[in-house]
């Protein structure tokens, strides 16, 4: 494995490949480790070639400082977790690397962007197609990995993919889990013990509400899931919407759509934890 740092590098060390034909998978990150990126890292590994795996925490993607700030940086611990996994090339650019000017790649997502994670953190995902379109540029992978943790993420990601028509294969990843069932996060090194415990009760609740969906209105289970999370001290609700898992729009109806889905972000403390559930899946 080889850690590599500047674009000019990484397009040295990818050239042989390129011309042999060989198949590039990409996982990008913004590093801090674990297990769910794990699982992105080994699907990659064994679907290709190469696997590159950025590590690059991107300023554009954080509208709020202190978040940006407080985001865990802890490159050595994954380069040895990538190397264990197999990974080809870990590409760990600057900021000043991936940003020589302000780079401004503002795409239209109609209303993608606009909901749930967008409407909390405006220009968030303008900031992730930015980072991603460029890494795209720089990797040019065949196929490139995506967690279903950042549901939202993953449909904006497909959507830019076909509207710059890139020749690229996104995959989405399962979420994976702690043993109690909280969505693995790097922001999760933030929470205590205390707190990773009453986290816990995020995905209970959502576990829950699937057989409330089986039985009652759509504003019923996105009133159950709100209420049952708030009544746990520690825990605060920003956002439950149920949506189609294709456009994001609102869901009224179960029969509204055959892909439906259920996002939720809560803060646990000054954590913000994002999560969500699928109810239907065609
Ligand atoms: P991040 O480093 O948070 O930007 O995440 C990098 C990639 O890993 C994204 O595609 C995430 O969706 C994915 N990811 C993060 N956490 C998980 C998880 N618990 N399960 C599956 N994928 C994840």
């Amino acid at each position: 494995m080889k850690v590599i740092q500047t674009i000019t590098a990484l397009n040295e060390a990818l050239q042989p490949y390129r011309s042999s034909e060989a198949s590039i998978g990409f996982v990008p990150t913004m590093g801090a480790l674990h297990q769910g990126h794990a699982t992105l890292v080994k699907q990659c590994v064994t679907e290709n070639d190469v696997c590159v795996v950025s590590v690059f925490v991107n300023p554009a993607q954080f509208n709020n400082k202190e978040d940006l700030r407080l985001y865990p940086r802890t490159l050595e611990a994954d380069c040895k977790l990538l190397e264990e996994l197999g990974t080809t090339f870990v590409f760990a650019p600057s900021a000043e690397e991936i940003y020589p000017e302000p780079y401004m790649r503002v795409l239209d997502f109609g209303i993608l962007d606009k909901v749930m994670e967008g409407r909390f953190r405006p220009g968030h995902f303008n900031g992730v197609a930015q980072v991603v379109s460029k890494l795209f540029d720089i990797v040019k992978p065949h196929k490139a990995y995506f967690g279903e943790k950042d549901f939202q993420q993953l449909a904006i990601i497909r959507e830019m993919v076909n509207m710059l028509r890139l020749p690229i294969r996104i995959i989405g990843v399962p979420i994976v889990r702690e043993e109690n069932g909280l969505a693995m996060s790097s922001r999760n090194m933030r929470l205590s013990d205390k707190e990773r415990e009453t986290s816990a009760e995020i995905y209970k609740s959502l576990k829950e509400s699937v057989s409330v969906f089986n039985q009652t209105s759509v504003d019923k289970v996105t009133d159950f899931v709100i209420d049952r999370v708030n009544k746990i001290d520690g825990l605060a609700v920003e956002y439950f919407e149920i949506v189609d898992g294709n456009s994001l729009q609102l869901i009224s109806n179960q029969a509204d759509s055959d892909f439906i889905v259920g996002c939720i972000a809560v803060f646990c403390g000054d954590v913000r934890l994002i999560d969500n559930i699928t109810y239907k899946k065609n």
